[in-house]
């Protein structure tokens, strides 16, 4: 497929005033798979536009006309686009990317599913792999790279997600009130999020406005990060802790400043950071001979180990995929003092706990 044609059915319609759009022949509503109506048209005419189903007065749907005439699943989405009250001129937008802007990372994503079909794509991530690598290859504690990966495997909570699987109708940022809550008005785009990154002695220059989705953002991030260690950590912590204040704030704790979140960011940075740099020479490496797995499997190995000069036992876990090469890794404390055999199992359940968090279910 050329990039043309990939761009040509790339483009949908954001509803403004309706005018423009064709209600049984256009691509305008969100449901990613065709953006087109299915319902039957058997209420309105076939050239009926959008904007008879909008109030023109209040800016608001005919949800009645809308309930009547559409399936309840179409009519569900089409009252779920939000109206700007000033109706403005509808606009074609590009479907990569929750806010229509274009970018190289989802147009490549749009070739990949339209070369592979969207499931492959979509989970094998092959054009994606240097970014998980990346990201797994951070030196922050798990908790904070599993986040990372989770931003950009879109898992994580934002009402933006929830409006689009759907489980809230509202995406609207609770904060501003003034964009859908998505990872990348959270974490890049919003005032508080400026606010934060305003803190940060990092070279933030070049990573652009108005993106939506933070991969993008990450992405570019690592392109253009300097090679100077504890960067990616500190800006993947920092993501972390902008997700986990707007989570306290919603459990009723006070919202922090970009300097507290700064602050909370370097301290966790640098106390793990140096304490997990030269992993080889903390326990008794032994040789692993590495065999080949068969395809899309990824490998857990674990091991424990127990130090009785300082009385500590721990466990590792690291996964590979097909070619040896490691997604993911853990180390973690467990109680001292145990026995060489519990210490094993310990990190056997740690190795499975682990991987099903992560979601992985191909693993031997
Ligand atoms: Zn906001």
């Amino acid at each position: 497929m050329s990039s043309q044609e990939i761009v040509n059915r790339s483009l949908r319609w954001q509803v403004g005033n309706g005018k423009r759009i064709r209600i049984w022949e256009d691509k305008w509503i969100p449901t990613p798979s065709t953006f087109r109506i299915n319902s039957p048209s058997n209420h309105l005419p076939r050239e009926a536009l959008v904007s008879s189903l909008i109030n023109n007065r209040s800016a608001t749907w005919k949800s009645k006309v809308v309930k009547h005439v559409f399936l309840q699943h179409e009519a569900d989405a089409i009252l779920s686009i939000p109206l700007s009250q000033y109706l403005p001129e509808d606009k074609l937008v590009w479907v990569g990317t929750q806010n229509g802007m274009f970018t190289v990372l989802s147009a490549y994503k749009l070739a990949m599913e339209s070369l592979l079909g969207p499931h492959n794509a979509g989970n094998s991530n092959q054009g994606l792999k240097p970014l998980w690598k990346r990201i797994w290859s951070v030196n922050v504690p798990s908790k904070i790279k599993c986040f990372a990966w989770r931003v950009c495997k879109r898992i994580p909570p934002t009402k933006a997600t929830l409006c689009h699987r759907p489980i809230i109708s509202d995406p609207v940022c609770e904060v501003c009130g003034l964009a859908a809550e998505t990872t990348g008005h959270l974490l890049w785009e919003s005032n508080k999020a400026k606010e934060i990154w305003n803190e940060v002695s990092l070279n933030l220059e070049g990573l652009g406005h108005g993106c939506e989705d933070f991969t993008d953002i990450l992405w570019k991030f690592i392109e253009i990060e300097p090679s100077s260690p504890m960067n990616l950590e500190l800006f993947i912590t920092i993501c972390w802790g902008i997700w986990l204040n707007r989570n306290e704030v919603r459990n009723g704790e006070p919202v922090k400043s970009g300097g507290e979140i700064v602050r909370r960011a370097l301290y966790l940075v640098d106390e793990f950071f140096p304490a997990n740099l030269p992993a080889q020479n903390k326990a008794s490496a032994k040789e692993v001979k590495w065999s080949a797995l068969p395809r899309n499997k990824l490998k857990i190995n674990v091991d424990g180990a127990i130090f009785k000069n300082v009385r500590e036992a721990g466990v590792g876990v690291i996964i590979r995929d097909s070619q040896g090469q490691v997604v993911a890794t853990q180390s973690k404390k467990i109680p001292f003092p145990i026995g060489a055999i519990e210490a094993e199992a310990l990190a056997v359940e740690s190795g499975i706990l682990f991987a099903s968090n992560l979601g992985m279910t191909e693993v031997i």
